[in-house]
C-alpha cells in the first residue's frame, strides 16, 4: 500500500486528505469533454493526482495552430488523433491512472453513452450545440459539470448542479456565434488548472466553491470577479427538476 501512494504522499498531507482520499480518487471516473487548450490542462492534472479512470472524448486531429497551448500533443502527433496523443502523454505521466478514449463527436443522441457512468463531467469545449448535449446529460444523470471557456486574455469557470444551481442554458439561453477566438497557452493552462481543482474537490468529497457561481479571471490585469448565476423559471432544460 505504502509504495503504492508514494507518488501521491505530498498530497496525501493535505488537510482532511490522507491514504482514505487517494483512494477514493483511485476509484473515480471522470468524462473530459475535448481535449484541447482547457482539456489538456484538465486531464494532465486529474492524471497527476491520481484518478481512477478519464474517458477523454474529441473527434479533432492534432493540427500546427494548436500547439501554442495543447501541450499533450506534439510536432511529431500533427494529423494524428488528439485522444491518441493525450493517452500517450498521460500514460507517460502516471502509469495510475487510467485513459480511456473515445474519437467522436458529442451529440443529444449518443451524450448519455460516452459519458456512461462518469461521476462528473467537464466541459473543456469550444461550441455550444455539445455543450447543451453534455448539460442536458447532466441534469438527466444527476451529476454537475464544470464549464470552462477563455477568450484572449480572459478565462471562465462555473460550475453547474441543477437542481441546487441553475444549468447552462439559464445563463446562456442561446449559443453566441462561434469564431476563431484569439488564446494563450499560460490562460488556457490556468483556466483548466482551475476546473481540475473543483472536480478533484468534488470526487475527494469536499464541496465545490463555484457552484453556481461563476468566475471571470481578467488575466491582463490580475482581477478576479465572480458572478452570482441565477436560475430561470423558465429555463426549458432544468425547470422540471
Ligand atoms: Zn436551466
Amino acid at each position: 500500500m505504502r509504495e503504492r501512494f508514494d507518488r501521491y504522499n505530498r498530497q496525501i498531507l493535505l488537510e482532511g486528505w490522507g491514504v482514505d482520499t487517494q483512494v477514493r480518487l483511485r476509484n473515480s471516473r471522470v468524462f473530459v469533454a475535448g481535449i484541447g487548450g482547457l482539456g489538456c490542462p484538465v486531464a494532465l492534472n486529474l492524471a497527476l493526482a491520481g484518478i481512477g479512470i478519464i474517458r477523454i472524448c474529441d473527434s479533432d486531429m492534432v493540427d500546427i495552430t494548436n500547439l501554442n497551448r495543447q501541450f499533450l500533443h506534439r510536432d511529431v502527433h500533427i494529423g494524428a488523433k488528439k485522444t491518441s496523443s493525450a493517452k500517450e502523454c498521460l500514460r507517460g505521466l502516471n502509469p495510475d491512472s487510467g485513459i480511456e478514449t473515445i474519437d467522436k463527436k458529442i451529440t443529444s443522441e449518443n451524450v448519455n453513452e460516452l459519458v456512461g457512468d462518469a461521476q462528473i463531467i467537464i466541459d473543456c469545449l469550444d461550441n455550444f450545440e455539445a455543450r447543451y448535449a453534455l448539460s442536458q446529460c447532466a441534469l438527466k444523470k444527476g451529476i454537475p459539470m464544470i464549464h470552462g471557456a477563455v477568450w484572449g486574455m480572459e478565462g471562465r469557470v462555473a460550475v453547474f448542479q441543477p437542481p441546487h444551481t441553475p444549468c447552462i442554458s439559464c445563463v446562456f439561453p442561446s449559443a453566441p456565434e462561434s469564431e476563431c477566438t484569439p488564446v494563450l497557452g499560460a490562460v488556457t493552462s490556468a483556466t483548466g488548472s482551475m476546473q481540475a481543482m473543483e472536480a478533484l474537490k468534488f470526487l475527494s468529497g469536499r464541496k465545490m466553491a463555484l457552484s453556481g457561481r461563476m468566475l471571470i479571471m481578467d488575466f491582463e490585469a490580475m482581477k478576479f470577479q465572480e458572478l452570482e448565476l441565477v436560475r430561470n423559471p423558465s429555463c426549458p432544460i432544468c425547470r422540471q427538476s
